[in-house]
This record gives C-alpha cells, sequence and structure tokens, in this order.
C-alpha cells in the first residue's frame, strides 16, 4: 500500500484535519518519476498460485489495488484504524451492515430512515424473521427504551442492533450521537450509522463509539452524480472481516472506474461542502421569510427542532432543506415545474442544487409531509439559487 500518508494513528506523524485528508491520502509512495495519482488496473484475476497469503490478491471481486486508495482516505477521514470497504452502492453498504443481525434478531431504526433502508428492513423481517422497531431518533429516551426492549411484548429481549440516520432523509432530525452509542453499548446492541447526510466533516460516529458506519459515497464524496457506490468503515478487525466476507459473497462489487471518480471527487469535499452549506443558509433564512412558505427545515435556522443538537455534535448544519410551500402537494409540484436552474431530480449532494417533493415515491414514509420539498443545494452562486426558487415561489403567492 501506500507510504508516507498522513497518518491520524497511534505512529508518530502528526494528526491533520479531515478536510486536508482528503486531499492527501490515497496517494501513492513519493517516488522520483512515479504517478501523485492511483492508476486504474483492469483486471479480473492475479497471477497466483497455491493458497494465497492474507491480503494477497488473486480475484477482483475478493480487492483490488484500484479500491484500496479510496478505502485508505475514507478510513483515515472516518478516523478508523482500518480501511473502508468500498461496495457497489450506499444500499450494498447497507445490506453489508444489516447482515450483522443475527437470524430472528431486533432492529431499532429510524420511522425517517432512507426510505430503501427501511423497505430492505421490511423484505428482510418477511425473509428472515428480522424484528423492526421504528423510532423517533431525536427522542434519546424513546430510543433507548425501544433498543432495551422495555416495551410489553419484547420483556426486555435487546435489540441486536441499532442504525442511526443524523441528519435523517428526508426530515433532518437530529440524534444525540455519543448518547445513544453510551446507552445502546450499554444494552449491549450494536450501533451503525448511517454518514451520508453529514460526511466525515460533520460528523464522524466512530470517534464517539459507533460500531460501524456506512456511506453512499455515490452523494457527497464522489460529489458530482456520476457515480453510484457505496461504503462502510469499523474500526473493529473482526466486524471488517464479516463485512469483507459479505461483500465477497454477496459480490455487491465496485468497478475500478466509479471507485477512482469517487477519490477524484473526494480531493474537492472540503470545498464543495463549505460551499453548499453555506448557500443552504442563505436560502433557508431567506426561504423562511417569504410569504409563500409554510415551513422551512434546516439545522442553522435557531427555531429548528435540531438547531440545538447540530450546533453542539455536528460540524456545520448541512446542504439539505426541507420546503413546504403554500397550496400542498400541488403547490410543492407548481415549484418543482416552475424553477429554471434547480434541477428536478431525486438524488442529493451533487455540486448541482436539485429539488423533489419526496411523496411523490408511493414508497416514502406517509409521516413525511405531502407537501415536503427536499432541496439539495449546491455550490452555483447563492443569489442565482435563489433568484430561481424566489420566482416559483412567486408565482405560487399570486396563484
Ligand atoms: C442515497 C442514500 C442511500 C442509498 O445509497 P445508494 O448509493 O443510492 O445505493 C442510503 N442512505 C442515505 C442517507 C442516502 O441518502
Amino acid at each position: 500500500m501506500t507510504d508516507h500518508r498522513p497518518r491520524t494513528g497511534p505512529d508518530d506523524t502528526p494528526e491533520v484535519s479531515p478536510a486536508t485528508l482528503a486531499v492527501t491520502a490515497g496517494r501513492p509512495a513519493r517516488t522520483p518519476g512515479d504517478p501523485v495519482n492511483p492508476a486504474v488496473v483492469l483486471s479480473s484475476t492475479y497471477v497466483s498460485t497455491g493458497t494465497p497469503g492474507p491480503g494477497e490478491k488473486f480475484y477482483a471481486r475478493n480487492g483490488t489495488e484500484t479500491w484500496e486508495p479510496f478505502e485508505e482516505a475514507l478510513g483515515l477521514l472516518e478516523r478508523s484504524p482500518l480501511p473502508a470497504l468500498v461496495l457497489g452502492s450506499g444500499m450494498a453498504a447497507i445490506a453489508a451492515a444489516l447482515s450483522l443481525v443475527p437470524a430472528g434478531g431486533r432492529l431499532v431504526m429510524p420511522r425517517h430512515a432512507y426510505q430503501m433502508t427501511a423497505a430492505l428492513a421490511a423484505d428482510l423481517g418477511e425473509r428472515t424473521g428480522l424484528r423492526v422497531e421504528a423510532v423517533d431518533i431525536a427522542d434519546t429516551d424513546a430510543v433507548l427504551a425501544a433498543v432495551r426492549g422495555d416495551a410489553a411484548g419484547h420483556g426486555g429481549d435487546v435489540a441486536a442492533m441499532l442504525w442511526v440516520e443524523s441528519p435523517t432523509n428526508p426530515m433532518l432530525e437530529v440524534a444525540d450521537l455519543p448518547a445513544l452509542v453510551a446507552g445502546a453499548h450499554a444494552a449491549g446492541a450494536l450501533v451503525v450509522v448511517d454518514n451520508t447526510f453529514a460526511t466525515p466533516l460533520g460528523q464522524r460516529p466512530l470517534e464517539h463509539g459507533a460500531d460501524v458506519v456506512v456511506h453512499s459515497v455515490t452523494k457527497y464524496l464522489a460529489g458530482h452524480s456520476d457515480v453510484v457506490l457505496g461504503a462502510v468503515v469499523t474500526a473493529d478487525a473482526a466486524l471488517r472481516g464479516r463485512l469483507h466476507g459479505y461483500r465477497t459473497v454477496h459480490g455487491a462489487v465496485a468497478g475500478p472506474w466509479e471507485v477512482w471518480l469517487a477519490l477524484r471527487g473526494l480531493r474537492t469535499l472540503a470545498l464543495r461542502v463549505e460551499r453548499s452549506q453555506h448557500n443552504a443558509r442563505v436560502l433557508a433564512e431567506r426561504l423562511a421569510a417569504h410569504p409563500a412558505v409554510l415551513e422551512v427545515r434546516h439545522p442553522s435556522l435557531p427555531g429548528d427542532p435540531g438547531h440545538e443538537r447540530a450546533t453542539r455534535l455536528l460540524d456545520g448544519y448541512g446542504s439539505i432543506i426541507g420546503l413546504r410551500p403554500s397550496g400542498g402537494a400541488e403547490g410543492a409540484d407548481a415549484v418543482v415545474e416552475a424553477v429554471r436552474l434547480w434541477l428536478p431530480a431525486t438524488s442529493l449532494g451533487g455540486v448541482e442544487s436539485s429539488l423533489e417533493r419526496r411523496r411523490r415515491f408511493p414508497t416514502e414514509s406517509p409521516t413525511v409531509p405531502d407537501d415536503l420539498l427536499r432541496l439539495s443545494v449546491g455550490v452555483e452562486d447563492v443569489e442565482d439559487l435563489w433568484a430561481d426558487l424566489r420566482a416559483a415561489l412567486d408565482g405560487l403567492a399570486q396563484r
């Protein structure tokens, strides 16, 4: 693997910030005449005889040198002593993490978890007997009671896993992560955190003791809406071994170009996140003052339910905004139709600003308001973004 990389582990090199690591980690050794970027290697198999030794490459579903620089970089960003594991999508990473729940075990998860995470848990519930309990992840007491199995019917049957998303998608609820990890561990449950929204710049769950972090690399980490990719990170070698085994036997592997593009995108993570968060703050404040707006959710707003916790626990308030325009679902659809600069599309975390009405998907949770638009704020000039949104909302006010 690489040499001369800034480390954060117990060795003697100085600790540098995640913003720096995003630029420096996963580079080849500094050998005169060698490239500064890792190569893309296209080979499904490796010259190999006898029983492969630990870490020896022999077949590309098990591991490739094109994955390793990204895995190294993401591991360092999440402050793990171990490299991340890259998978073919965020959902593949989520499926890998959920495989750590033993058959018939209980899973406690946010009622506003990413809708496909909830769908996968429901599917596992039907096929494998996984028992799923949905909670308000912002209500620490209720979450921990569910983990301990306090409710009648569970009889103290402790959950095998607490699944955390914070901030949640799309409701932007903020969890008290340190309290949840401490409480869940005291009860004996594993804690997995989907850190897609916060990114390792906003929150590093392993530092709070979480067991596994999952990412949809598709979003902020890759950042350009040109790849679908996922990753898991853990500081526990035994858990990493199980997750690696899952990836190998389920075949949820990434292509080399996608991983190379993700590392390329990762280099500008701090710049992109800084700019899009700034834009989101400005827009959230202006939106809240517009007459055709019923409600704005963004943790930067002093009145937002997640504001106090986000201020205490997160570095930055993120660049997702929840917006409920006047006129119900029809009004929200009219805004999506009217914008010219904002892209009507699902997904988030790209350089381009996009928006969608979440309940257009029949699978979205019915507790998400019908008129909620999820705005993913990009890195464009904030005045252009505002002018476009304001024109769409002005049109609504005149209806
Ligand atoms: C998009 C997303 C996922 C799923 O990731 P894919 O890369 O689309 O498979 C999981 N969690 C969150 C929070 C997401 O936003």
